[in-house]
């Protein structure tokens, strides 16, 4: 269950928050977590000693629903007193109607993702707002579920593809961008705050402002254009100024992605892509109607490469998509080497109720689904061992994460190449020199000494 610090008077009325899900679900928490702070609730760590529970839940695999409606049944249990967001929120049940209602018909509310204004409207509801004027002192970067020295910032809400083995558009609508000045300013907010890793998501970040026609906004007295190449360079200028990286996630490979890669080069924005490829062979991408399907993906990568040797490209894939012959399965192995995708992950394929995918013909057997996920997984380990083997020996800058007792002993970190909860680390050993301490949210440059599974192994310096 998630904790986070709320400071409120002793006789707040206090409110349990569960968070599930990705990071875009999460800034949805942050939204809520922070307008119920705003108004003086306090937050409970148990069910029990909560007046009333919120369970932000997710809907994406079968595995994640299921979680989502256990923690709501126990929510139910301890409490009695539930209100459900978020995406499982926003999908109907076999039979047509509210899923949630019709597993959990007594919870109190039920909302579709990005709602916080209805969540609040449940909640004044159910447990009427404190009036206390001390509890409007709420931080000036709102509540954070994540360390406080990275944070996620959500650009847009929503999608305007359609892959059929996907039903997020369904649940949370099409593109909507958020406008540039706000992001802008939430960012100099986290700054401010102490982040020193700002982590851009959304559905689609390479599709920023499309739904606006790439609209001029106002950022501190001067104009700026709602598109991605613009936000990212204003995002690293700013950040230039406290120190700190900017990570980008969920881009697709589109021919305008090129130019963001100079950025990268310029030290604007850190040399790191996530790019949700799910599969390298045009047929199969087709079936899955992907964004960027008829791009070359391998000669953009070289490209990319080309830019900027350092570049490092994480990506998931789907094993075992409905049709998928073994050439096809072959052709992504082959994709994965070429392409020397950094960190990889694979899903073998699972219909997801509701998604279009579901209709397609020659559904792949679930053994063989597993068994092309493991092979895949072997071939990219190897990749990106190798790559990782690479770095023994090199210099590196490491964001510190954890270093118990000023990290005399040791601790971890991240360098560029690696995302928080998705990539490997940096297993920091004892600093050389004995003066040298190590500090949560701190950069230390670290020498490489060795690589072990997904993560490496250095010496602070
Ligand atoms: S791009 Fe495709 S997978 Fe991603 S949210 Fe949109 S529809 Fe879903």
């Amino acid at each position: 269950m998630s904790e986070p610090v709320v400071q409120s008077g002793p006789s707040s009325p206090k409110v349990g928050f569960v968070s599930l899900g990705c990071p875009k679900a999460l800034t949805d928490s942050e939204l809520i977590l922070t307008q119920l702070s705003a108004e003086g609730y306090q937050t409970s760590k148990t069910f029990a000693g909560a007046d009333l529970v919120i369970v932000n839940t997710c809907g994406f695999i079968d595995d994640a629903v299921r979680e989502s409606l256990d923690t709501i049944g126990e929510a139910l249990a301890a409490n009695g007193k539930v209100i459900v967001t978020g995406c499982l929120g926003a999908r109907e049940g076999e039979s047509g109607g509210n899923l949630v209602r019709q597993m959990h018909p007594s919870v109190l509310a039920v909302t579709g993702p990005h709602a916080t204004h209805e969540v609040m409207t449940a909640v004044h509801q159910h447990l009427p707002k404190p009036h206390d004027p001390f509890v409007d002192l709420v931080p000036a970067q709102g509540i954070k579920l994540t360390p406080r020295h990275y944070a996620y910032l959500k650009i847009s809400e929503g999608c305007n593809h359609r892959c059929t083995f996907c039903i997020i558009p369904s649940m949370r609508g099409d593109l909507v961008s958020r406008p540039i000045g706000d992001v802008l300013t939430e960012a100099r907010k986290l700054f401010d705050a102490g982040v020193k890793e700002l982590l851009v998501v959304s559905q689609d970040t390479s599709a920023y402002g499309v739904d606006v026609q790439y609209r001029t906004g106002f950022w501190d007295g001067r104009p700026v254009k709602t598109r991605m190449f613009d936000l990212v360079r204003a995002l690293g200028e700013l950040a230039k100024g406290y120190g700190a990286w900017v990570r980008l996630h969920y881009v697709y490979p589109y021919p305008h992605v090129d130019d963001i890669i100079p950025l990268m080069a310029e030290g604007l924005c850190l040399p790191y892509l996530d790019v949700p490829l799910q599969h390298s062979h045009p047929a199969v991408l087709k079936r899955m109607k992907r964004p960027a399907s008829g791009e070359r993906n391998l000669e953009r990568i070289a490209r990319w490469r080309e830019l900027c040797p350092e570049i490092v490209v994480r990506s998931t894939f789907i094993a075992g998509f409905p049709g998928e012959t073994e050439e096809e399965f072959q052709d992504l192995l082959a994709f994965v080497e070429e392409a020397r995708i950094d960190r990889a992950g694979c899903f073998a394929y699972s219909p997801v109720q509701g998604a279009a995918a579901n209709e397609l013909a020659d559904p792949v057997p679930a053994e063989l689904r597993e068994e092309r996920r493991a092979r895949f997984m072997a071939v990219a380990e190897s990749v990106s061992t190798r790559k990782l083997r690479q770095r023994v020996g090199a210099t590196m800058q490491v964001l510190v994460d954890a270093a118990p007792g000023l990290g005399k002993k040791g601790g971890e970190g991240r360098s560029y190449a690696d995302a928080p909860e998705i990539d490997g680390v940096v297993r920091l050993l004892p600093p050389e020199k004995i003066s040298k301490t190590l500090k949560v949210g701190e950069f230390t440059k670290a020498r490489i000494v060795a690589a072990e599974g997904h993560d490496l192994l250095a010496v602070p310096i």
